[in-house]
């Protein structure tokens, strides 16, 4: 391996410049759960590693309406929040079934979304939330993007050389409404989904129609994705069988599945439609509880 220097940084100020100044010759490591095997097996090669894992200032979650968590939380931290579980379900679950508990210790959210995989379990539960992404760069100060825009392809995001994610921000969301997040996984694997499908769905005041319903998948495609034409064929409509197979095939229609070591092509297809009738299901009990 070529030689590489390494900073650890403390600071934001420190971080921009060095980002400024080795521009695409730097790779950024928080946990370094992925980032350290992309180096090691010469995925990513790189003049400067810049560590940003002691940056405390952006580990956190606040709350507002709804939620800004710094791009440094780890999983642990999300997945055991009061607030985040009453509040954001999906975004919970997903972050504990993210690895085994050492990979939560240490595994950031801006990792994850910013590694942009397929199957980053985080991506999905936030696209649901309508989430947007804080970026900082030393030339042009922050911007905040949304997630859908910000993820461009798999492993390609709309990140500038020179930016470093800060912060992820999840507006307040509607009155009753629940959300989950399904993980299709091999038998106690502590890996990526299989498929993954978070869902936030809010009822109208009869409780019987679906007034608003948020769809999102991982695993069945180049990247995770807001099924928007499953969406749209819900909304205003009580969830029969009918309706609800009629989205499924929605949903079907917009994945492109392949086989890999984890599961087939045709595995993934016959799952899918299951966890998310599954998911429609959890969050109508979760309202219905409520
Ligand atoms: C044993 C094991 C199990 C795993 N299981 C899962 C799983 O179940 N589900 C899952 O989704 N993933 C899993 N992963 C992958 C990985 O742990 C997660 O994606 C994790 O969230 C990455 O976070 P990190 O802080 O370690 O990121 P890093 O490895 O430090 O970085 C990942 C990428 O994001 C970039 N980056 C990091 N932070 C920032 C930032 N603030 N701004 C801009 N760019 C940034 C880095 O440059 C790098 O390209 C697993 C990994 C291991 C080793």
């Amino acid at each position: 391996m070529a030689h590489m220097d390494f900073h650890s940084l403390t600071s934001l100020d420190e971080t921009l410049e060095k980002l400024a100044a080795y521009g695409s010759d730097a790779t950024l490591v928080a946990g370094g759960t992925s980032a350290r095997y992309l180096i090691m097996s010469g995925q990513v090669e790189a003049k400067a590693v810049l560590h940003i894992e002691r940056l405390a200032e952006f580990a956190g979650i606040t709350l507002n309406g709804g939620a800004r968590l710094g791009a440094l939380t780890n999983m642990r931290d999300i997945a055991e929040d009061t607030a985040i579980i009453a509040r954001f379900a999906s975004l919970a679950t997903a972050a504990g079934k993210c690895g085994g508990w050492q990979t939560q210790s240490i595994a950031t959210i801006g990792g994850n979304v910013c590694g942009a995989s397929p199957s980053a379990d985080l991506i999905a539960p936030l696209l649901v939330q309508d989430a947007e992404i804080e970026l900082h760069s030393q030339a042009r100060g922050s911007r905040t993007v949304a997630l859908t825009d910000f993820l461009v392809a798999a492993y390609k995001t709309d990140r500038a050389a020179d930016e470093m994610a800060t912060a992820f921000h999840l507006p307040a969301q509607p009155g009753e409404s629940a959300d989950t997040y399904i993980k299709i996984q091999r038998r106690s694997a502590m890996e990526r989904p299989i498929i993954g499908v978070a869902l936030r769905l809010a009822l109208d005041e009869s409780g019987e129609n679906i007034r608003e319903v948020r769809i999102a998948v991982c695993g069945a495609g180049p990247m995770p994705f807001r099924a928007s034409e499953a969406e749209t064929l819900l909304a205003g409509q009580a969830p029969t069988d009918e309706a609800v197979r009629a989205a499924s095939d929605a949903i079907i229609k917009r994945s492109t599945f392949r086989d890999d070591a984890r599961a087939s092509a045709s595995y993934r297809a016959a799952v899918l439609p299951r966890a998310f009738a599954h998911a429609l299901s959890l969050c109508r009990a979760t309202i219905a509880g409520a």
